[in-house]
């Protein structure tokens, strides 16, 4: 079953309520909340039509921002808990305290710099990251009651922010990888995200050479399944298999519900992965 779960369609005009995509699988742990946002409703004017959540893609910084609010409304959250990084295709981890609530939810310049995997284990915190296509990492350690959060496209993907993030959590809060929950949330398919050479090349330095994490497809290009690589780094670094929630959306194949930035060309908008913890 799809762990990123629609809840019921918000098209139509007027309509301007936030598609959310909760992870409904850890709605079980107590205070936490996880999920994805998707396209529909909010206020961004095409080409990114309508819920776009990111200021670095040209679109009105007004309708950004009443489009996290709403998003935040929508959550129960306040919106002073938004938190978030400017990401960079690192592999970077930075760890959020209570003084770095709400870093970047007005500006890019107040963001976290540099950073694509945000942890934490302060309540009340919402970490909160930006997608179009590469892979949403979750993360959460109920033994010790730390979160973690990352953004892996290819580059992250093989410089392996899976495990950077799992070893950062280890490190700040005890966490033992064999006790902790991931997720791996709403991003290109297969079907849909071919490469060339020169980033296969890359990518054999951190999974075997099987068709589960890429396949030929015409000639000297494959395609690449981020998802299932991710997953891989994920098992390598202690997380046990049952544990790990795997989205089967392709964000390029269901244009009505994801901003894609292969099927739209790099002219859209970004989805917004969310994770907290309440008190
Ligand atoms: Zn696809």
């Amino acid at each position: 079953m799809e762990p990123f779960a629609k809840k019921s369609a918000v098209h139509g005009a007027g309509n301007s309520a936030p598609e959310l995509l909760p992870l409904a699988a850890w709605s079980r742990f107590k205070g936490i909340t996880a999920g994805f946002t998707g396209r529909g409703g909010g206020y961004s004017a095409p080409p990114r039509v309508s819920l776009n959540t990111a200021l670095h893609v040209g679109d009105e910084e007004h309708a950004v921002l009443a489009n996290r609010r709403a998003i935040a409304a929508a959550l129960g959250w306040p919106f002073e808990a938004w938190t978030c990084a400017e990401q960079v295709h690192g592999s970077r981890v930075v760890r959020v305290t209570a003084e770095a609530r709400g870093q970047g939810r007005l500006s890019r310049e107040s963001a976290i710099q540099d950073a694509d995997a945000l942890i934490t284990d302060e309540p009340d915190v919402l970490l909160a990251m930006y997608f179009a296509d590469c892979v949403p990492l979750y993360f959460y350690d109920p033994e010790h009651g730390a979160l973690g959060l990352a953004h892996a496209g290819w580059k992250g993907t093989v410089l392996n922010v899976a495990a950077s993030t799992v070893s950062a959590m280890a490190e700040a809060y005890g966490s033992d990888p064999a006790a902790m929950y991931a997720a791996v949330g709403p991003s290109i398919g297969e079907c849909c995200y071919e490469v060339d050479e020169a980033v296969m090349s890359r990518v054999r330095d951190v999974v075997p050479d099987d068709r589960s994490f890429h396949v030929p497809s015409s000639e000297g290009k494959s395609r690449l399944n981020l998802k299932e690589i991710n997953k891989h780094l994920m098992i390598k670094a202690g997380i046990l298999p049952s544990r790990i929630e795997m989205s089967g959306w392709c964000t390029s194949c269901s244009a009505d519900l994801f901003f894609s930035h292969r099927k739209q060309r790099g002219q859209t908008g970004r989805m917004m992965s969310w994770l907290g913890k309440k008190k």
